[in-house]
């Protein structure tokens, strides 16, 4: 065993930081003074946190820390976004992507390095499992977008307005650190983001849904991506253990726990001659019939090591207008930061962590001989 590190205030919602204070023998309201300068004010440094005494900022030296996951590489893209490397304390490296919108800035937040599930059109899937990002690390990710963007400074550039879990990694096989993490960007002593403007992304953890409400309000998004079970398992394996009617009834469950009304969004990633086949529209808008929900088409990000192909943009218009005339909000959503691989699906960390892994993989896959190509033909045929 490791002699364990001071614990990383970075992570920590404002309920455990308050009985950190008071374990140190202070009032818990130190736990909301510390939470503002670290989110709100961007510092980190425990001296110039003016309004705590010196006694216990020396105390907090010792026994804490505040620590960001490290900054490895930076990319702008032509369209305003950016995306980020940073290393975590694995050693493995995810990515994090900034959106900016009118009127909003979207941050697209990791947490996993890799992931288990190996959705056969991901390429973070392609790379199987690393390790779970800590509370620290996916907060640590807001935290370094908003110091990037200057929204620290006094002047409040524009910072960040939206965080959806939609980097790399499955959410809720991260449960407990995704929900400390997503609990302190709600905080109003640190983000302050509202229970809409955090999005969970899933691909379908049937027990983790049902046991959301316990922990958070926030929104989700499912990723549905076929409109049957059959095709499903072919292209999500995740499908043979939580097929699409028990995912159905947790989302729905989940919903219904929250006050107000908001529905989930169902992502449908559009893989030509796989899933966008005009029957498959027809076929998804009576899955979703009954399923209050919003539907948001992606077309497929084509990534070096995946034979499926984007859908022409008819076949995507034709799909949506199906799913529309079914009474159905859709969006299409545009694809940004194509230039800098940081496209929805195309994370995979640094490059050459990228191809060793993408060899293990390719091994691996081999091995079990799968194949989900050839199942279909596109809405424009
Ligand atoms: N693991 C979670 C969140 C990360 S993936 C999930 O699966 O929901 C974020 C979204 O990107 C998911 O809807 C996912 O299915 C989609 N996606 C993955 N690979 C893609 C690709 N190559 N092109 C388009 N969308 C993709
Ligand atoms: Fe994992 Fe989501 Fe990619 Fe599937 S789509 S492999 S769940 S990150």
């Amino acid at each position: 065993m490791t002699t364990s590190e001071p614990t990383n205030l970075l992570g920590l919602s404002r309920a455990e930081l308050k009985t950190l204070f008071t374990e140190l023998g202070e009032k818990p309201f130190r736990a909301e003074q510390v939470m503002k300068w670290i989110h709100q004010r961007g510092v980190i440094d425990f001296d110039s946190m003016t309004d705590i005494s010196k006694k216990l900022r020396e105390q907090l030296k010792s026994a804490t820390r505040i620590s960001l996951p490290k900054v490895i590489a930076e990319y702008p893209s032509e369209d305003g976004s950016c995306k980020w490397i940073i290393e975590v304390a694995s050693g493995s490296r995810v990515e994090m992507v900034f959106i900016p919108e009118a009127g909003r800035g979207t941050l697209c937040v990791s947490s996993q390095a890799g992931c288990s599930l190996d959705c056969s059109f991901c390429a973070t899937g392609k790379q199987g499992f690393d390790s779970n990002l800590s509370a620290a690390e996916i907060v640590g990710q807001l935290w370094i977008a908003n110091e990037k963007l200057g929204a620290f400074s006094p002047e409040q550039k524009r910072g960040i307005s939206n965080v959806v879990m939609m980097g790399m990694g499955e959410p809720l096989l991260n449960f407990d650190n995704v929900m400390a993490a997503i609990s302190v960007m709600m905080d109003d002593c640190a983000y302050g983001l509202s229970k809409r403007k955090v999005t969970i992304s899933t691909s379908g953890v049937v027990p983790a849904i049902r046991r959301l409400k316990e922990h958070t309000d926030a929104s989700i998004a499912v990723s549905l991506h076929a409109p049957n079970d059959q095709l499903r398992s072919e292209i999500m394996p995740i499908n043979n253990r939580y097929p699409i009617a028990e995912l159905l009834a947790a989302v729905r469950e989940y919903m219904d726990s929250l006050p107000d009304r908001r529905v989930p969004v169902i992502e449908y990633t559009l893989i030509k001659g796989v899933n966008d086949h005009r029957q498959h529209a027809r076929e998804l808008a009576e899955l979703l019939r009954d399923f209050p929900c919003k539907i948001n088409l992606i077309p497929f990000n084509p990534f070096s090591l995946s034979d499926f192909q984007r859908p022409s943009s008819t076949s995507v218009s034709n799909f949506r207008h199906i799913l529309q005339e079914a009474g159905f909000t859709v969006t299409v959503r545009t694809t940004r930061a194509d230039d800098i691989g940081a496209a929805c699906g195309q994370l995979v960390g640094d490059i050459a962590d990228r191809t060793r892994r993408s060899e293990r993989h390719l091994a691996n896959a081999g091995k079990s001989g799968r194949n989900t190509a050839n199942l279909a033909v596109s809405a424009d045929s």
